[in-house]
């Protein structure tokens, strides 16, 4: 199974590809990952993307692509993918499909997280992560069940993204409806787009997705 979560910055959509990885084994793609451990090994990818990342705007589709591409042959044949922020333009859909056929993979289901815009700033400037096994926590919708540690490795280091502030948020949304948004038609056109409610709770929008990937 090959599955895209689309939706804009604070959706959720890291939150329930973890979800999926932990239920189903399928691997969670994220771009937005790769290139923050890019940034930091400081590779030649890296160095290109810090600034760009900082601005809230969209690193080259050629990065992202080949990015994407490397992480593909890097998994069994057999290992289902969940496109995480991935893709975000035109020419990174049309891309895809060219990974995915070389590969022969197909895409199964678009999953489009509805969300109301004014709620995406609290939720990016809440958001935080475990800084040794990156699982995804917010400061008002998500804490860890023992306060400063971690449920999942139990580890008491925690990170903030530098561009998870209001004003790189504003830059990403508009991003996001100017370049994002518009690839939705194309997989409408496919027959292949499921839309969820993305302001549910984690746990309703969590099965709403195994419905739709049941369906
Ligand atoms: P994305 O990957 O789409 O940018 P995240 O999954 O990182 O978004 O979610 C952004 C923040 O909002 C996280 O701190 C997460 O815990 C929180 N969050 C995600 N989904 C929900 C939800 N349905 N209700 C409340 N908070 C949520
Ligand atoms: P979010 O989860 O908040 O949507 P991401 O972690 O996916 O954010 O992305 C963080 C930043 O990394 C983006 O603002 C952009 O600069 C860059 N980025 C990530 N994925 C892509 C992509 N597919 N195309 C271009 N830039 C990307
Ligand atoms: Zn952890």
């Amino acid at each position: 199974m090959n599955i895209i979560l689309l939706g804009p910055p604070g959706a959720g959509k890291g939150t329930q590809a973890q979800r999926l990885v932990e239920r189903h084994g399928m691997r969670q793609l994220s771009t937005g990952d790769m290139l923050r451990a890019a940034v930091k090994a400081g590779t030649p990818v890296g160095l290109r993307a810090k600034a760009v990342m900082e601005r809230g705007e969209l690193v080259s589709d050629e990065i992202v692509s080949a990015l994407i591409g490397e992480e593909l042959d890097s998994m069994g044949a057999d290992t289902g993918a969940i496109f995480d922020g991935y893709p975000r333009t035109e020419a990174q859909a049309a891309s895809l499909d060219g990974i995915l056929s070389a590969r022969g993979r197909t895409l199964d289901h678009v999953i489009e997280l509805d969300v109301n815009e004014d709620a995406l700033v609290e939720r990016i400037t809440g958001r935080f992560t475990c800084a040794n096994c990156g699982k995804g926590y917010h400061d008002k919708f998500e804490q860890p069940r023992i306060p400063g540690t971690c449920d999942k490795c139990g580890s008491t280091e925690f990170k903030r993204r530098p561009d998870d502030n209001e004003e790189t948020v504003r830059t990403r949304m508009a991003e996001y409806r100017a370049k994002t948004a518009p690839i939705l038609p194309i997989y409408e056109a496919r027959g292949i787009v499921s839309r969820v409610n993305g302001m549910a709770e984690l746990d309703h929008v969590t099965a709403a997705i195994e419905k739709v990937l049941e369906g």
